[in-house]
């Protein structure tokens, strides 16, 4: 039975993270913008316990005013494997910086190899064409003798175009008449109080961004016969226009999807939308996934704190073999039931609160697999596993390490993270630890002190139990 289990448990997670959970871009902290101290928070202000009990809760704090604006349009041409876009973003750096940066992350290695490729027009700042250079075809920089001053609006478009040749078991894919758009416009890779986030991803890992909490008003164009499920809040009156707020990227997924809906109480309502891609075979239909998704909306809601966006949308697309999160939207493959929990865990742990997606991948996927442990009753799994030794206390470690370990992310990542989150102490105390990292951290990238500090609050030797799993303060 024991080995049953486990063997069920490993399953699970190579499925979680075949796709893009455990594709990971490459940590990326060089930056000639003037590296500052990360924005004091609140976090400093929290009282270590002196005995482990849940403190009130703070306020959660507010998403930055001053967060970047896009205006994106995408005419999605799903025949050809093409989609035309324009962008518009109004960004106000809070630090000065010489060079504006956007990612172009179909350009990298792992999804150029499927020929995907993202290509921009002339770059305008305040309607005056600028010169713009690829430091690497990933990353497109417009630099400025008199720089960008801190506090200061720079509203810069450009045209762009991705092209989506074929089937991937990624983000960019293009599946008969399935399109899954992910990480597909240029976006600014802006770590406020620290600058931009430009090392280069490597080989096998995903390309997705760590970016700022921002705004979107987004405009999708698609065929007759087509439906979209994207991030964001649906316009009643124009079809295919969204708008998000307080995201730090949007996503979609393109198709002709046979829907089903309902509304979560995560604790304010939140309209659910579950899509499965016509002739995707899945062994249940879209009902228990959307039974999945609202369960895990109101569990997480009530665990860590509200769901922060009205929508959640949930597509259903061929030949994914797990599941890629996206804030207010997630892509899954056919029969990938059981990740649904982890993927809505997400939207907590890298959506609402960001983090550094090649500094400290821990952030995200051992929380979200806590989060997962918590509501699929998985933890005594999680707990039974054992660690290998190369990934033994080491889960604070960046993409770097992991790039030649790929066969011990999983285990020492996600199964370590929830490991590290036990050993605090009672699971319901590191539920609440964790709403107090949420409510201090919110539309902030977070780094592992925040989540140390957030468990002091609750757990008077929090630092000393994560620290002896490679957790660092
Ligand atoms: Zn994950």
């Amino acid at each position: 039975m024991m080995r049953r289990a486990a063997t069920a448990l490993l399953l699970l997670l190579l499925a979680a993270c075949t796709s893009g959970d455990a594709v990971r871009s490459e940590p990326r902290r060089t930056s000639s913008a003037p590296t500052g101290p990360a924005p004091t928070t609140t976090t400093t202000a929290l009282a270590k316990a002196t005995t482990a009990a849940c403190p009130v809760i703070p306020n959660r704090v507010a998403p930055d005013p001053a967060r970047p604006k896009y205006t994106l349009r995408a005419d999605v041409r799903p025949a050809e494997g093409t989609v035309d876009g324009q962008l518009r973003v109004i960004f106000t750096p809070d630090i000065d910086t010489d060079r504006l940066v956007f990612r172009l992350w179909p350009n990298g290695p792992r999804s150029a190899p499927a020929e995907a490729k993202l290509e921009t027009g002339q770059v305008t700042i305040a309607g005056r064409p600028v010169t713009s250079d690829l430091d690497d075809p990933t990353t497109l920089v417009v630099r400025s003798d008199d720089g960008f001053r801190a506090g200061r609006a720079v509203d810069v478009s450009m045209s762009w175009r991705l092209h989506v040749p074929g089937a991937a078991n990624d983000r960019i894919s293009r599946n008969g008449d399935a399109m899954r758009l992910g990480s597909f416009f240029p976006i600014l890779p802006w770590e406020p109080g620290v600058g931009w986030a430009t090392d280069a991803p490597v080989g096998g890992f995903a390309e997705a961004s760590t970016a700022p909490t921002a705004d979107f008003d987004l405009t999708v164009v698609i065929p007759e016969g087509f439906s979209v499920l994207a991030s964001g809040t649906p316009d009643p009156v124009r079809p295919g226009h969204f708008t998000a707020s307080a995201m730090r990227d949007v996503a979609m997924s393109v198709g002709r999807f046979d829907t089903v809906s309902a509304v979560a109480m995560a604790p304010q309502a939140v309209q659910v939308t579950v899509g499965l891609h016509r002739g995707t075979v899945d062994s249940g239909g879209t009902s228990p996934y959307l039974d999945r998704v609202v369960a895990s909306l109101e569990d997480f809601g009530r665990r860590f704190g509200a769901y922060p966006w009205p929508t959640f949308t949930f597509a259903i697309t061929p030949e994914l073999g797990g599941g890629i999160e996206y804030p207010g939207h997630v892509m899954q493959g056919p029969n990938t039931l059981g990740v649904t929990s982890h993927e809505v865990g997400h939207q907590w742990f890298y959506g609402l609160v960001g983090n550094d997606q090649g500094r400290d991948p821990w952030l995200d996927e051992g929380l979200a697999s806590w989060a997962e442990a918590r509501f699929e009753n998985r933890l005594e799994r999680f707990k039974a596993r054992d660690i290998p030794p190369l990934a033994k206390n080491k889960v604070g470690e960046p993409m770097t390490f992991w790039a030649d370990k790929r066969q011990n992310y999983s285990d020492g990542v996600y199964v370590q993270g929830a490991q590290a989150l036990a050993a605090l102490g009672e699971p319901d105390l590191v539920d609440c630890a964790l709403r107090v990292f949420v409510a201090v951290n919110a539309h902030r990238i977070a780094r592992q002190s925040d989540l140390v500090a957030a468990a002091a609050a609750v757990f008077p030797n929090a630092a000393a139990t994560l620290t002896a799993y490679g957790v660092k303060p």
